[in-house]
């Protein structure tokens, strides 16, 4: 194994071993593998959690269920004082970065954070991006670190993603209650069987620590970049590292990488409605390469701007088979859908184009 540029993540387990405040306890080991880094020639960008945890102590909460409210100001206070954490270990200068959901979305803004990083790693500078707690909402947040990093790693195009977190990586079963488990050092594919393994599911609804996890590595790994879950409590690990040795469980990279676009889409774009398609659009999309009409279109659900994304779902299995930029929006889409696209001028009084959603704007599953 090797690698250039590396997104670090670093759990909150890392930073706050007490789940309270901020500790050098596990980080002075981070901060010492990736100065080694650096001083190989690598170029690193630190994802780190804990701003919540470290501002627990300076907000009075009372019970131990933290309103949303509570955690925003935790986390902004804490914020500080995980940032003065890292610097404390550091001779270079560390930049803060704290983005949302919203910002990732948004091309621009997405371009803009990837020159940002682009500077500071040009001048040495160490950036420490974390999700922007304070301002992010229910449908701005990207809820967790795990797929933040992933999120960031395709960002600035790093080659490698190092979750670090207090477990050995990904087991054949729970080690936890299982003597015989055994820790699977590499996966070439992301199966459902790889979510049953680390105790999860692929179901939107399930929680758990490894799931995002593995959903971060699903994200990055079709990005073409290696991804690690290593446990970052075992200073050993670092020296396996740097000795090129895998200690942890690694996500071998896709070598068929989508394109960053499509990436983009499909990964950080909420989707805000939904499109059901009949048998025939279902074909022409999975097997023939084509953009999808109104005249394939059986329903629309929720409310949608034209721009906005949508899941292409499969009117038969009621299966998500892709996801895409709509054109129009869902007023005009309803009156224009299993329409042909000659009709569309008649219908609506104006014509965004014969296509409903382009080709090069969408990606199927
Ligand atoms: N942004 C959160 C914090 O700084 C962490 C979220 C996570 O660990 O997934 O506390």
């Amino acid at each position: 194994m090797n690698f250039n540029r590396a997104v670090i993540k670093v759990g909150s387990a890392l930073v706050a071993p007490t789940q309270e405040g901020c500790s050098g306890k596990y980080t002075l080991a981070i901060a010492q593998f990736i100065t080694k880094c650096q001083q190989q020639g690598k170029e690193i960008i630190l994802v780190s959690s804990g701003g919540v945890a470290a501002g627990r102590s300076l907000i009075h909460h009372g019970s131990p269920e933290l309103s949303v409210s509570t955690r925003k100001a935790m986390s902004s206070v804490g914020q500080m004082q995980m940032m003065a954490n890292w610097q404390r270990f550091f001779d270079i200068p560390c930049s803060q970065i704290l983005i949302t959901q919203h910002d990732l979305e948004d091309r621009k803004r997405f371009i803009s954070i990837k020159k940002t990083i682009e500077i500071q790693l040009a001048n040495g500078v160490l950036p420490i991006v974390n999700e922007n707690d304070t301002v992010s909402s229910a449908d701005s947040t990207v809820g967790d670190n795990d797929n933040l990093a992933a999120l960031v790693a395709q960002v600035c195009d790093a080659d490698s993603l190092f979750i670090l977190s207090d477990i050995d990586g990904v087991f054949t079963k729970d080690p936890k209650v299982n003597d015989d488990a055994v820790l699977i050092p590499e996966i070439a594919k992301i199966t459902d069987e790889i979510y049953a393994m680390a105790g999860t599911s692929r179901n939107h609804m399930a929680t758990g620590g490894m799931k995002t996890k593995i959903e971060a590595a699903e994200k990055a790994v079709e990005h073409g970049i290696n991804t690690y879950i290593i446990n970052g409590t075992k200073s050993e690990v670092f020296t396996s590292l740097l000795n090129k040795v895998n200690p942890g469980t690694r996500f071998i990279a896709d070598k068929n990488i989508i394109t960053a676009k499509k990436h983009w889409l499909k990964h950080t774009r909420k989707s805000q409605g939904k499109i059901i398609l009949d048998s025939g659009a279902v074909n022409a999309l999975l097997n023939k390469g084509a953009s999808l009409l109104p005249a394939g279109i059986k329903a629309i659900e929720n409310t949608f701007k034209a721009g906005e994304s949508v899941d292409l779902i499969d009117h038969q299995s009621n299966r998500i088979i892709g996801k895409g930029i709509c054109l129009y929006g869902h007023h005009d889409l309803r009156r224009i859908m299993g329409k042909h696209s000659d009709d569309i001028v008649t219908i609506l009084g104006h014509n965004h184009g014969a296509v409903v959603v382009h080709r090069d704007d969408m990606v199927i599953w």
